[in-house]
């Protein structure tokens, strides 16, 4: 099973980064989790962000945040919407299915059968 976060919305903020305090560096990331299988791929609910400095390459957790920061990303976590959930059975899945649907009506064949 894989799963993975994929990017969704990249919003650039022109906060001053925590760490070294430019103005022009900072990104905002929201994400997604994907799930794939061999036999089905879904989008969940899970949803993710991430806040970069793309000046000094540094992960800016929440404890780090300003209170402008928190604001900005407060305002634009409202705004983002995510794509909406599925599930997608993939044709090996289906595959699977229709023999096995195939199997219970040959065995069930075998067992009608020889009493008609
Ligand atoms: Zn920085």
């Amino acid at each position: 099973m894989e799963e993975k976060f994929i990017t969704i919305k990249e919003v650039a903020l022109i906060n001053n980064c925590p760490e070294c305090y430019n103005t022009n560096g900072l990104q905002l990331t929201f994400l997604q989790k994907f799930v794939e299988t061999k036999f089905y791929k879904s989008i969940t609910k899970e949803t993710s962000h991430q806040l970069e400095c793309n000046t000094c390459n540094t992960s800016i957790y929440p404890v780090r945040w300003t209170e402008d920061i928190e604001r900005v990303f407060n305002y634009h976590q409202k705004a983002f919407t995510p794509k909406k959930a599925s599930f997608k059975l993939k044709k090996s899945a289906w595959l699977l299915i229709i023999s096995v649907l195939i199997f219970i009506v040959v065995l069930l064949g075998i067992a009608i059968l020889p009493n008609l």
